[in-house]
């Protein structure tokens, strides 16, 4: 696990946890069918290892942002089910219908421009109709919004020029426990799918759930859930719990070698803005990663980085492409490893105690370690 002095900065991606994750998360659903959400880049893990790995542990479909990321996917001569669900007008459509990707339709123009390249396809486009049962973000409102959407999209269904594949919805508030919108959202869900299934459409999969809603909502899986950051051993939310309560084991663990050590006088100012000044003579260590590698620059001041086995704390500001650690006067050899983050057990940081240092959500902090940084799959 220690870098070499030839490496800066490594992620390891366990995919022997992502497997084991998959495994619990098939367990959870309870026989509703689990979808791999895969969209950047699997969270900063790889998108396409992540996503051979989440099937050959049992994860049926794959699920990405983006048709960009859907069609890199089956570049990559990944098989099954791949659903794209954020499309915007003039969107690569006939390519994902050609290569038998599943898309969202979150409203009128996009059923149009889906239609349109069914039929310049001669195939039909596999849909879902994506419902806002209250997130207020992508989807079609209840009501006639929706009532306009699945009656055209039946009438394209009967004219051969679209398979309503899924119906669907996204939780606002499903990692924090109890929250009213939660059972609003539910029976929202609920309502516009029957109401979709009386006028005629027979899905395949009806989905709402994601990570926080497959662990601990059982009545939201209906036909399959959709999960990301649990697959990854990462936490929703604090409120929610760490993942090990889950039996869920983190996937990423990112460290680098420092790059100097070194004593300085005291009053002596580090980093841009000076905003640490040495209060007596100092050991300082130079952690070759910074912001532009996805190191918040929140987190100054925090303790989260493991040298020689003790936390250290961030001396003065994150920049760019490195930052600054106090040594509390030891001198470890340069090129020791800086662990910044993985699951814990070397009494390292976790992704979740780097949100808490710097104010965001570990969702963040996985996601954005930068494509400067080597991932070597374990
Ligand atoms: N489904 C949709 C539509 C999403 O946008 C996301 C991610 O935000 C997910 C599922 C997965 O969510 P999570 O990572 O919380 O499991």
């Amino acid at each position: 696990a220690v870098p070499t002095a030839a490496v800066r900065a490594r992620a390891e991606i366990d995919l022997s946890a992502l497997r084991a994750n998959v495994r619990a998360l098939r367990a959870r659903a309870q026989g509703a069918a689990v979808m791999a959400v895969v969209k950047s880049d699997a969270y900063g893990h790889g998108a396409v290892p992540c996503a051979r790995e989440a099937l050959a542990a049992g994860a049926s479909w794959l699920g990405t942002t983006t048709a960009e990321e859907a069609l890199e996917l089956r570049a990559a001569g990944l098989p099954g089910r791949i659903l794209c669900w954020l499309w915007v007008p003039g969107g690569p459509w006939r390519p994902a219908i050609e290569a038998d990707i599943d898309v969202s339709l979150g409203g009128m123009w996009a059923l149009r421009e889906v239609v349109e390249a069914a039929w310049a396809a001669g195939r039909p486009a596999r849909v879902h109709l994506k419902a806002d049962t209250g997130l207020g973000r992508n989807g079609c409102q209840p009501g006639e919004d929706w009532a306009e959407l699945v009656a055209t999209a039946l009438r394209a269904e009967a004219e051969g020029l679209v398979r309503i594949a899924g119906l669907f919805s996204h939780f606002a508030c499903a990692d924090v426990p109890g929250h009213p919108s939660i059972a609003a959202q539910l029976a929202q869900f609920r309502e516009m799918t029957a109401y979709a299934e009386q006028q005629g459409v027979r899905p395949e999969v009806r989905h709402i759930a994601n990570s926080a809603a497959t662990l601990t909502l059982p009545e939201t899986h209906f036909d399959m859930v959709r999960t990301g950051i649990a697959m990854y051993g990462v936490s929703a939310s604090p409120e929610l719990g760490a993942p090990k309560d889950f039996g869920l084991r983190p996937v990423m663990s990112f460290s680098a070698a420092l790059a100097l050590v070194k004593r300085v006088p005291g009053g002596h100012g580090v980093s841009y803005g000076h905003h640490y000044v040495t209060r007596g003579e100092t050991t300082l260590g130079l952690v070759p990663v910074g912001y532009a590698d996805g190191i918040p620059r929140h987190a100054s001041g925090s303790s989260p980085v493991l040298v020689d086995g003790k936390l250290r704390t961030i001396a003065g500001r994150v920049a760019m492409d490195m930052f600054v650690v106090e040594l509390d006067g030891e001198e470890p050899p340069v090129g020791s490893e800086a662990v910044l983050f993985g699951p814990g057990d070397r009494g390292e940081s976790t992704a979740e105690d780097w949100a808490q240092a710097s104010a965001t959500i570990a969702y963040e902090i996985v996601t954005r370690i930068g494509t400067r940084v080597p991932r070597a799959y374990l």
